[in-house]
């Protein structure tokens, strides 16, 4: 689903919705090939010195005005962005997620492992971008963040298009029984290998997602080859996933 691009930063972009929406900019940071690897890790310890550079370095080769995040707590709030101004921005509390209709704001979630979910409702032009691990994914942020969209812009989610981007796959991620029970996924009797995905692609198509509407990277965070950081192979490091309506 992604290709990279040369852009002072290393990012691979959703190509998907790249080709069919120009006005559109959607991707997600990778690790890079230098020496120093491209860690955009804000909060908690360590923190990457070198992060809040690079994520301004992230703004700038975007062409956004500004860039919005939030600490992640593996919940479900979702912050609604207009009247924002420029620059690196950290939204007011904690939030998993974040949406706007609003050209120039670029929606951004760290990740290593959890999924980063794109929203996209195309007549609305509206985004929303999500952080969502097992936790946040058993407590409804995906299913939330439809309601939003369709609250705050009417969309339907017969038109809503979504893309669950690179997190570790099915393969790799093993959990007990009572993850699979959180996820509402029948549960084995020992713990075995989940993918988180499946069940939010399930969510999407329960809220009223057509099937086709909903595309999954094939990219797996730990045993892929995408040069992406993961929790689970016990990296501290953190990429970020974007989207936004380009100025
Ligand atoms: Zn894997």
């Amino acid at each position: 689903m992604t290709k990279e691009i040369a852009a002072g930063v290393p990012l691979y972009v959703v190509t998907d919705w790249a080709d069919r929406f120009p006005w559109l900019f959607a991707g997600i940071t990778h690790a890079g090939s230098g020496p120093d690897p491209f860690d955009l890790r804000l909060f908690g310890e360590p923190a990457s010195e070198l992060a809040p550079a690079r994520w301004n370095d992230l703004l700038l080769a975007s062409a956004f005005t500004a860039m919005v995040h939030a600490r992640q707590v593996h919940e479900t709030r979702i912050v609604v962005h207009d009247g924002v101004g420029a620059g690196v921005r950290e939204a007011e509390g904690a939030a998993d997620g974040h949406a706007t209709a609003e050209s120039g704001v670029l929606l951004a979630v760290t990740v290593a492992d959890c999924v980063p979910v794109y929203l996209l409702d195309p007549d609305a032009r509206a985004v929303a971008l999500l952080h969502a691990g097992w936790r946040g994914t058993a407590a409804g942020i995906l299913p939330h963040g439809i309601a939003l969209l369709s609250q705050r812009w009417g969309t339907e989610p017969v038109d809503l298009l979504v893309h669950l981007g690179p997190a570790i796959c099915g393969e790799c991620y093993e959990v007990g029984p009572e993850v699979f029970e959180a996820l509402g996924l029948e549960a084995p009797p020992d713990p075995a290998p989940v993918d988180v995905r499946v069940a939010l692609a399930r969510q999407a198509r329960a809220a009223g997602v057509p099937t086709e509407s909903v595309s999954v990277s094939d990219v797996c965070t730990l045993c892929g080859d995408r040069n992406l950081f993961s929790h689970r192979a016990g990296r501290t490091e953190r990429q970020v996933a974007v989207v936004g309506i380009l100025p």
